[in-house]
C-alpha cells in the first residue's frame, strides 16, 4: 500500500456512539481525500458529524471501522505516543472555546507549544511575535487573557496554533461564539493563512464567505459528504 505521504486520506470511516439504547451513527463509511495545502471548508447542518470528524482527524478519538491517514502517519493504527507527537509537532487546533491558559500572558500563550518541544525562551517568544504580529494583536503582546475581547482572544489562539509550523490546522467553528464584528475578523485572519498556505487549513464554518475563500467545499449531511 503507498503511504499516502501528501495527502489526508480517509478510507471507509465509520464512529458510532452508544448513546442509552441508541446507536448513534455519527460518520457512516466516509471516504475523502484533501492534498496537503488544501483549504478546506466543512459545511453542515447541526449534527451532522462534522466535530466528530474534526476529533478524529486531530487525533483526539478513534474510527469505529475505517482508516484515516495523515501525511503517511496512519492515525487509526497509531498508539498514544505517536498520537502525543502528531499533535504536539504538527497539528494545531482551535476550538469553539479558546483555551488560553488565564495566568499568562498572551505571548506567552502562544510561545507555551514551543517551549514544550524544548525551544529556547528566547526563539519562541520571537517566533511568537511573528504570529502576533500575523493575527493583529502584536500591540497586545503582554496583555492576559481577561483583558481581551473572545475575538482577541480567538486570534491570540490561531497564532499559538500555528507557532509550531503545524503542516494540518484544524478550526471548528472558530467564531461560533463571537459577535459578528470580531467573527468577521477572526475568518480574515483564517483565510488569509490558508490562503498563503501557511498550512493545509480544514475549517468547519456556517459562513458563506469563508467557503467562498476556501479551495474547496464539503458539505455534510448525516454523516457522509454530500458534495
Ligand atoms: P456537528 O459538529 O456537525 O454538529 P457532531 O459531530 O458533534 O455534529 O455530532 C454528530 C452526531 O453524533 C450527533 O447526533 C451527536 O449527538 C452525536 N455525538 C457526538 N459525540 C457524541 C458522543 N461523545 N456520545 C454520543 N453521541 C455523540
Ligand atoms: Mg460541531
Amino acid at each position: 500500500m503507498a503511504d499516502k505521504a501528501g495527502l489526508i486520506s480517509l478510507r471507509n470511516v465509520t464512529r458510532h456512539f452508544t448513546s442509552g439504547e441508541r446507536d448513534v451513527h455519527a460518520l457512516e463509511n466516509l471516504s475523502l481525500e484533501i492534498q496537503l495545502g488544501e483549504f478546506v471548508a466543512v459545511m453542515g447542518p447541526s449534527g451532522c458529524g462534522k466535530s466528530t470528524l474534526m476529533h478524529l482527524l486531530a487525533g483526539l478519538d478513534s474510527p469505529t471501522s475505517g482508516e484515516i491517514f495523515v501525511d503517511g502517519l496512519a492515525l487509526h493504527a497509531a498508539d498514544d505516543a505517536a498520537l502525543t507527537d502528531y499533535r504536539r509537532h504538527r497539528l494545531g487546533v482551535v476550538f469553539q472555546f479558546f483555551n488560553l491558559l488565564p495566568t499568562m500572558s498572551v505571548i506567552e500563550n502562544v510561545a507555551f507549544p514551543l517551549l514544550l518541544q524544548g525551544v529556547s525562551y528566547a526563539a519562541s517568544e520571537e517566533r511568537a511575535r511573528e504570529l502576533l504580529h500575523r493575527v493583529g494583536m502584536q500591540e497586545r503582546a503582554t496583555h492576559f487573557v481577561h483583558q481581551l475581547s473572545g475575538g482577541e482572544q480567538q486570534r491570540t489562539a490561531i497564532a499559538r496554533a500555528l507557532v509550531h509550523r503545524p503542516s494540518l490546522l484544524i478550526a471548528d467553528e472558530p467564531t461560533g461564539n463571537l459577535d459578528s464584528q470580531s467573527a468577521d475578523k477572526v475568518m480574515q485572519v483564517l483565510s488569509s493563512v490558508g490562503s498563503d498556505k501557511l498550512a493545509t487549513l480544514i475549517v468547519v464554518t456556517h459562513s458563506e464567505e469563508v467557503a467562498r475563500a476556501a479551495s474547496r467545499r464539503i458539505t455534510m449531511r448525516d454523516g457522509k459528504i454530500v458534495t
